[in-house]
C-alpha cells in the first residue's frame, strides 16, 4: 500500500552493520556502501539534515526500502511513517 507521505527511514544500529550489501542490491536508489568503512548510508540526496543514516523515502521508493527493511538480516533498517 502507498501512504502518499515520504517515509522515515533509519539505519538505527548502524554500528552493527555487517556490510552484507543486501540493502544497496535491493533499493541502490536508497542505500549505497560508505566507501569509508564499508556500511550501509543513505544517498546523500534523501539524508535527513545530513545524516547519514536517516532519511525520507519517497513514494516511489517505498516498495523497495520496505524490502530493504525486511531482508537486513541484522534488522537494523526501519521504515515509519513519518508524523
Ligand atoms: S542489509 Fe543491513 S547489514 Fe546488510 S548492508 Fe544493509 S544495513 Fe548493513
Amino acid at each position: 500500500m502507498m501512504s502518499g507521505k515520504p517515509l522515515k527511514v533509519t539505519i538505527k544500529e548502524r554500528d552493527e552493520c555487517i556490510g552484507c550489501g543486501a540493502c544497496w542490491g535491493i533499493c541502490p536508489e536508497f542505500f549505497e556502501e560508505n566507501l569509508e568503512d564499508g556500511l550501509s548510508q543513505i544517498l546523500a540526496a534523501y539524508r535527513f539534515e545530513g545524516d547519514i543514516a536517516e532519511g525520507r523515502a519517497p513514494e516511489t521508493l517505498e516498495e523497495c526500502v520496505r524490502e530493504a527493511e525486511e531482508m537486513c538480516p541484522v534488522g537494523i533498517i526501519h521504515v515509519e511513517e513519518d508524523p
